[in-house]
């Protein structure tokens, strides 16, 4: 028997040639030699151990939310993140009675975080009711919305680098806008989080999420997709004439890639399979069992478009692998 896939029963459920397609949001990617489902941290280190001793490649994803994989086969380990177990962390402790701390999993959803802040009138993350994924690909990425982002709440993380397990407190973190020092390093893999919420009124925390909720209902295509594909532009890097923009885009600092690309005429654009929202231009979407190859094809004619038209390099906000 293949000794690789015997050890890696060791660290959780494990399946051969595993289609990527079914682990990610846009429906995309081929076979992984060896997917694992980890479900406990310790294992999740063990794991990563093992693999970076013995230099076997892998890919960690959490809720594939944010990732255009590779249509062929992944000839490594494809581990999905599932460790979920989180809590608040009583006041009395370190903390004051304004505010308190929710620790959490890195493979804990977004949206079981949220719940848990909500049931203990906890506010601080609703801006994040509605976004799909896990704390460890958030933090990565820097997941934000409505102008708030994971970096105004993170606390630290606790962090697997090259064989040890280490804390980075915010600072380390180097979060920028849809960024962080975990997403230019692929050796730092997110075990854990800690949250700082400020206390509050149980009802204002469910009404702040339903308006949230409320606010991104219809605005989001029915086709899967992995959010938003490219991240907007600061003001500051706008090349061309501010006073010619909405007025909007410069309040808050950013133009949207949206925008761009629907002043372009891309909306609802076709290419095999993929297509750019009908509802939203920065998406683009796999309305019709599209490749990897006809997304990156789209993506290609909106980066050209884009720049011949505004001076812009668009970056991509999903990650492509
Ligand atoms: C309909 C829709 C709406 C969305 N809306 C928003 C939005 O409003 N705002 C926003 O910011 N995002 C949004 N997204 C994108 C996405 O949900 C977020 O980026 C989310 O945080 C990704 O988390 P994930 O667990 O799915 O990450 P994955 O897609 O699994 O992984 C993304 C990247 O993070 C890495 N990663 C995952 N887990 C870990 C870990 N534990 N340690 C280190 N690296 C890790 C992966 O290797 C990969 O490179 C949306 C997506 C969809 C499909």
């Amino acid at each position: 028997m293949d000794e690789i896939y015997k050890k890696l029963k060791d660290f959780g459920k494990v399946k051969l040639n595993e289609p990527m397609s079914k682990h990610t949001t846009f429906k995309i990617g081929g076979p992984a030699r060896y997917f694992v489902v980890v479900e406990e941290t310790e294992k999740l280190v063990d794991l990563l151990n093992y693999l970076s001793q013995k230099g076997i490649e892998y890919y960690v994803l959490g809720g594939g939310s944010n990732i255009l994989f590779q249509d062929e086969e992944y000839d490594g380990v494809a581990i999905q993140v599932k460790s979920q177990k989180s809590k608040v962390i009583p006041t009395g402790h370190q903390y004051s009675l304004k505010s308190q701390v929710i620790e959490v999993e890195a493979g804990a959803l977004l949206g079981a975080v949220m719940g848990l802040a909500m049931q203990n009138g906890l506010s601080g993350m609703e801006w994040s009711a509605g976004i799909p994924g896990t704390i460890g690909g958030a933090v990565r990425g820097n997941a934000g919305a409505f102008g708030q982002a994971t970096a105004d709440v993170l606390e630290k993380v606790e962090v697997w680098q090259d064989g040890e397990v280490v804390e980075f407190v915010n600072d380390e973190c180097e979060f920028v806008y849809r960024g962080s020092i975990f997403k230019e390093n692929k050796n730092l893999i997110i075990l854990r989080a800690w949250f700082k919420f400020k206390k509050a009124d149980k009802a204002e925390v469910l009404k702040k999420t339903q308006e949230i909720i409320a606010g991104r209902k219809g605005k989001y295509p029915i086709y899967p997709s992995a959010g938003c594909f490219f991240t907007n532009v600061a003001i500051e890097k706008w090349p061309g004439d501010k006073s010619e923009l909405p007025p909007l885009f410069v309040e808050r600092g950013k133009v949207p890639a949206g925008w761009m690309i629907d002043q372009l005429d891309f909306k609802g654009k076709e290419l095999g399979g993929a297509s750019v929202g009908a509802e939203h231009c920065n998406f683009i979407v796999n309305k019709k069992e599209a490749t990897r190859a006809e997304v990156l094809q789209l993506m290609e004619e909106i980066k050209e478009k884009v720049y011949n038209k505004y001076g812009v390099e668009l970056q991509t906000e999903v990650e492509i692998f």
